[in-house]
């Protein structure tokens, strides 16, 4: 069986502190390379500059990220690979955090470097929660995940929901995608606060010219827009009105709308643009500047 030969090489430890064109990168080869951006049409439909610079950003993520497989799930190149590529595609055309993309394209990488642990679960995995209410009461229920990312610590994933990627597009989910942008989310935050659906934006963010200015730009067209699905969705759930189109879970507060909608933005763009016309000014302005 071919395992752990992307993810097992070189201690990390004594690639991690190396600068990045000093390390020692696996291979990624050719043919499993080919296979994951086959069974993923969205990689598969990037130009050849942008898959070459996906294939070189997966390369560092697989040096810098450690995967773990839980219950007995054996992280396979396939899956590492499968996981890198989608964990990148947001990362093509970004600088640095909160910076304009300079000369350097693995300067994305750092929107990453908070965390090193990536778990992966076989299936669904299920979370003890407990919240306390108004009244004092303590309430215990058990939370089905599909993913979860955890300020400044490690993200989890089910390898069932990840692999269901390419189907999941029409419907503009994608699970890697969400998790990975509530990372970069958080990283515009103070430990202990929540995010907000507002990642650090680089300077000249949309022609702005101070941050400020680019933090109000993002809002004015955030708010409406998860006012307006908040809407919707309240209107199909009452009066039996269309559903929106993607997870109502994007209701839950401007986080959740935007790893939601960034799902969309990545993997099923031509419809996400008829839903959300303006997210995609919005979105393009940030994830791909200048293009
Ligand atoms: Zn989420």
């Amino acid at each position: 069986m071919k395992t752990l030969s992307l993810t097992a090489r070189l201690p990390r430890f004594a690639q991690a502190w190396l600068p990045r064109r000093w390390r020692e990168l696996p291979l990624v080869p050719e043919r499993l390379w080919r296979k994951t951006l086959a069974r993923h049409r969205f990689l598969q439909a990037l130009d050849s500059a942008e898959q070459q610079r996906l294939r070189q950003l997966c390369r560092h993520f697989l040096v810098e990220k450690e995967f773990h497989g839980a219950h007995g799930l054996v992280i396979s190149d396939s899956i590492a690979l499968a996981i890198a590529a989608q964990a990148c595609l947001p990362l093509l055309h970004l600088g640095g955090v909160g910076k304009a993309p300079g000369r350097d394209p693995l300067q994305a990488l750092d929107w990453y470097c908070d965390f090193v642990g990536i778990v992966v679960q076989p299936g669904a995995a299920v979370a003890q929660r407990e919240v306390t209410d108004a009244a004092g009461v303590v309430h215990r229920y058990r939370e089905v995940l599909a993913g979860e990312a955890m300020d400044r610590g490690p993200i989890m994933l089910s390898w069932a929901s990840v692999d269901q990627a390419d189907a999941g597009a029409a419907s503009g989910h994608n699970v890697v995608i969400h998790e990975f942008v509530h990372k970069m989310d958080m990283r515009g935050i103070a430990l202990g606060q929540h995010p907000g659906g507002a990642p650090p934006l680089p300077r000249g963010f949309l022609d702005t010219h101070s941050e400020a200015q680019a933090k109000t730009r993002w809002q004015s067209v955030m708010q409406p827009a998860f006012e307006g699905f908040c809407e919707a969705v309240a209107m199909a759930e009452r009066f039996g009105g269309e559903a929106p189109w993607l997870d109502n879970y994007g209701a839950t507060n401007p986080a959740e709308f935007f790893a939601v909608t960034c799902e969309a933005y990545f993997v099923n763009r031509e419809r996400f643009a008829v839903e959300f016309p303006a997210l995609v000014t919005l979105y393009d302005g940030f994830f791909r500047p200048g293009h």
